[in-house]
């Protein structure tokens, strides 16, 4: 399905209280997790006569990082995408304690790669309202700049968009997300179509920015899951299963989620 525009402001509120927003700060023990930051009741997503989702109940807790996974097809983009605001859908989604502020790294750039454009000037696009023909302000390069540099990509400020790998796109994608200093980051797929050093990259900048941000990701591999992941909705339409990846990464749960064999032959290794 045709993706949003990448890395389009999305709808959340102003001002963002804290990075670490539900822990109280008094130096006492942790509170108990707050409630679920995302809870999905029945949701139901129909794209012209197909149903894409059925019936979802599912919750992204506070602070998690959650991982949504299931084969191709099973409505995962679709899932983000509504939960995102972008696609209509019937039931019931709510936020606490109130809509987050999103940051949304689209699983992949639709784009014309002959499109005249540098990353600077990408990334202009969703800091200034100033026209680009006037040239990009020196603040804004700054801005620019130090958003790559938290992406380890400083060196493709200069590259025209339309030149970058796979995992330089994916990078300049997340650089763009965390401009608009999200509370929660929602990432789809941030590892396919990316090259093993790209992977690698992606994998060693998202365990820096657990500890900073609720994430949502996608994937529909599972060592992805397992590496990244402390809550796991298996999603093939509707919800399989949900719950800590020690209790849903169960041969049984796999087989439901990805079809009868894969389960058994993908995690965890086969025993008996
Ligand atoms: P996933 O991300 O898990 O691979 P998607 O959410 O992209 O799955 O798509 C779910 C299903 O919806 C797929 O079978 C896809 O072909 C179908 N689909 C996606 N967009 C449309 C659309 N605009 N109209 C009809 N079907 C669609
Ligand atoms: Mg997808």
């Amino acid at each position: 399905m045709p993706g949003p525009p990448a890395a389009a402001p999305l709808p959340g509120p102003d001002p963002v209280p804290s990075r670490h927003h539900g822990h109280a700060g008094d130096g006492g023990p942790d509170p108990a997790p707050a409630g679920p930051i995302v809870r999905l009741r029945g949701v139901s997503v129909t794209l012209g006569q197909f149903q894409a989702l059925r019936g979802v109940s599912a919750k992204v807790p506070l602070g998690s990082q959650t991982v949504i996974i299931g084969p191709n097809g099973a409505g995962k983009s679709t899932l983000v995408q509504t939960i995102l605001g972008l696609i209509p859908f019937q039931g019931e989604i709510s936020f606490l304690p109130r809509r987050p502020r999103f940051g949304y790294v689209p699983q992949r750039l639709d784009f014309d790669r002959h499109m005249p454009l540098t990353v600077t000037e990408f990334l202009a696009l969703g800091l200034t309202t100033r026209p680009l023909w006037l040239g990009v302000s020196r603040r804004v390069r700054r801005m620019a700049l130090g958003g790559l540099e938290e992406v380890m990509a400083a060196d493709l400020a200069g590259k025209p968009l339309g030149a970058l790998s796979g995992g330089e796109s994916q990078r300049v994608l997340l650089a763009a997300a965390l401009m608009s200093r999200p509370e929660v980051l929602v990432l789809d797929e941030p590892a396919t179509g990316v090259d093993i050093n790209g992977e690698q990259l992606m994998c060693e900048l998202l365990d820096g920015f657990k500890k900073d941000y609720t994430i949502i990701m996608v994937s529909h591999d599972l060592p992805t899951a397992k590496a990244h992941g402390d809550w796991v909705i298996c999603l093939n339409r509707r919800v399989v299963a949900q719950g800590p990846p020690d209790k849903v990464f169960t041969p049984k749960i796999l087989a439901a989620t990805f079809g009868l064999h894969q389960g058994h032959d993908l995690w965890p290794p086969r025993v008996g």
